[in-house]
């Protein structure tokens, strides 16, 4: 018999059909997560759970599966959403897809860098509302990227591919990470600071932490206020590492000037929250990692890992307890 697999939304094909070769396949048949109930009722006696950052994955759903469960297999390499202690104390792996999002999401950080460096959802707004009606020498006026500095608030993988697109952009490049070297920072063309001083002497912040306790708000009232009044923002990582309502008030009071997200807390983002009344906001729904291929490449190494693991062999790609 073959193992039974649930797979929590509907991922790329690519991905499902691997699974398809080896499992019994259930697939979540809306385009919409599942609430958290139904998750709870179709993961019951499955040998494996494929799930994505929308679903939470808690010791109560875990323990719902039931004992057969073998393997939770992120596609994402962040994995905030699960509860990889209450997985480790059941002896159950998670699995996740680092490096191959690597890329498509330094792109999309770089993406929302110029965006807001060079104003362009302004510009776009000023077409479309009537406004443009000759060549200015004074208006939207932005940043140079140029012989600017670029503050990176981890320097792992992706943190790292940001550097690289920032040389090329001759920018000058600041590091923080816990366990940052002088050496690895430099092999990256980087200078490793601080995070007052990252904040203090940045023109641009980026941050390439994970979501854990200890970067939850990260960026705060306080942190805010250390950086440039010039200082631009830029959240790729996950929206909690952003205190929202404290980037709001210092985006509206001026205590930075411009910010840009892929993310934001909550996901979706509520229409009425008031960050998106701002012109030096710009906020996207979560796309770091959406590109045709990088997809396709998660959703196979997220397969590979649910197969391993309903197999009982070693995950290809396991998180690591801190
Ligand atoms: P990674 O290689 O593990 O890099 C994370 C970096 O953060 C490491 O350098 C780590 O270094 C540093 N770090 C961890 N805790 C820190 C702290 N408290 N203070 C400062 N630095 C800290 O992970 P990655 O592959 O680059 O991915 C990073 C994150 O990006 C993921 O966890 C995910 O949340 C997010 N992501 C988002 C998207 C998207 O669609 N927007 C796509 C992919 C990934 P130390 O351990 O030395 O501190």
């Amino acid at each position: 018999m073959k193992p039974k697999v649930f797979v929590t939304r509907q991922i790329p094909e690519a991905g499902l059909t691997r699974i398809r070769e080896v499992c019994d396949l259930h697939v979540w048949e809306s385009e919409m997560p599942a609430p958290y109930d139904q998750l709870t009722k179709r993961v019951g006696g499955m040998d494996g759970i494929l799930c994505t950052l929308t679903e939470r994955i808690d010791a109560a759903l875990i323990d719902a599966a039931g004992a057969g469960l073998k393997v939770i297999s992120q596609m994402a390499v962040g994995y905030d959403n699960i509860d990889v202690r209450a997985a480790a104390a059941r002896g159950i792996p998670v699995g996740n897809t680092p490096g191959v999002l690597t890329d498509a999401t330094a792109d999309l950080a770089f993406a929302l860098l110029l965006a807001a460096a060079r104003r362009l959802t302004e510009g776009v707004e000023y077409i479309r509302s009537g406004h443009w009606t000759t060549w200015q020498p004074r208006h939207l006026l932005g940043a140079d990227l140029s012989g600017a500095t670029l503050g990176i608030i981890g320097l792992g993988r992706i943190g790292k591919a940001v550097a690289k697109r920032a040389r090329g952009f001759d920018m000058r490049i600041l590091a923080t990470s816990r366990h940052l070297t002088d050496t690895e920072a430099e092999a990256h063309g980087a200078t490793r600071v601080d995070l007052p001083t990252l904040l203090r002497d940045s023109d641009f912040v980026s941050l390439h932490t994970p979501l854990t306790p200890e970067t939850r708000h990260l960026i705060n009232r306080e942190t805010l206020a250390q950086m440039k009044p010039s200082a631009i923002l830029i959240n790729s990582t996950r929206g909690g590492t952003v205190d929202q309502r404290a980037l709001y008030e210092a985006l509206r009071d001026g205590v930075i000037a411009g910010a840009a997200l892929d993310v934001t807390d909550p996901e979706p983002i509520p229409l009425d929250d008031p960050i998106l009344t701002l012109p030096n906001a710009l906020v996207v729904p979560h796309i770091g990692s959406a590109t045709v291929k990088t997809r396709d490449k998660m959703a196979l190494m997220a397969a590979e890992n649910l197969i391993a693991g309903v197999m009982g062999q070693p995950l290809p790609n396991q998180v690591k307890l801190p």
